[in-house]
C-alpha cells in the first residue's frame, strides 16, 4: 500500500535561484541540502505539511536531471510515494504488468531506498517508491 505521497521533485536548472524562490513561496528554508553523487544531482528539500518538495538540479549533462530539462523544460519531474515495504510492493507492481527503470532499491536523497517506475507505463508520470533506510 502506498503511505502518502511522500514528496513531489521538481526538476531546476539553478538551484541558487530556485532556492530563493521555493524559500519564499514556502516562507521557510530547505530543512536538507544534499549531493547525490551517483545521480550527478544536488537535491534540496522543503517540509510542507506531511509531504516534501524536493528540488533537483543536474551537476552533470549525463543526469536524467539535465536529460529531462533538455526535452521538456523545468518543472514538475516525479511524484514519489512512501512505501512500508519496497520489495513487497515492487513484486506487487511487477505482477501488475508495471515496468521499473530500477528494480533494486537503491540508496536515494533523505534517508531513503527508492526506485523508480518507468513513466511510459503510467501516462508519462515518474513514479518514485521510496522507504526509510
Ligand atoms: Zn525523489
Amino acid at each position: 500500500m502506498f503511505d502518502k505521497i511522500e514528496h513531489i521533485g521538481i526538476a531546476v536548472k539553478d538551484m541558487a535561484k530556485s532556492k530563493k524562490l521555493f524559500s519564499s513561496l514556502f516562507n521557510q528554508n530547505p530543512y536538507k541540502e544534499e549531493a547525490v553523487d551517483s545521480e550527478y544531482v544536488n537535491t534540496v528539500f522543503y517540509q510542507t505539511g506531511e509531504s516534501k518538495i524536493e528540488l533537483l538540479e543536474a551537476t552533470s549533462s549525463d543526469s536524467a536531471i539535465a536529460k529531462f530539462i533538455e526535452k521538456k523544460g523545468e518543472g514538475i519531474h516525479h511524484i514519489a510515494f512512501g512505501v512500508k515495504d519496497i520489495y513487497l510492493e515492487i513484486q506487487r507492481l511487477k505482477d501488475e504488468g508495471f515496468v521499473f527503470i530500477n528494480e533494486t532499491p537503491k540508496q536515494g536523497a533523505d534517508n531513503k531506498w527508492v526506485v523508480f517506475l518507468h513513466p511510459k507505463g503510467s501516462n508519462s508520470v515518474l513514479i518514485e517508491l521510496c522507504q526509510d533506510r
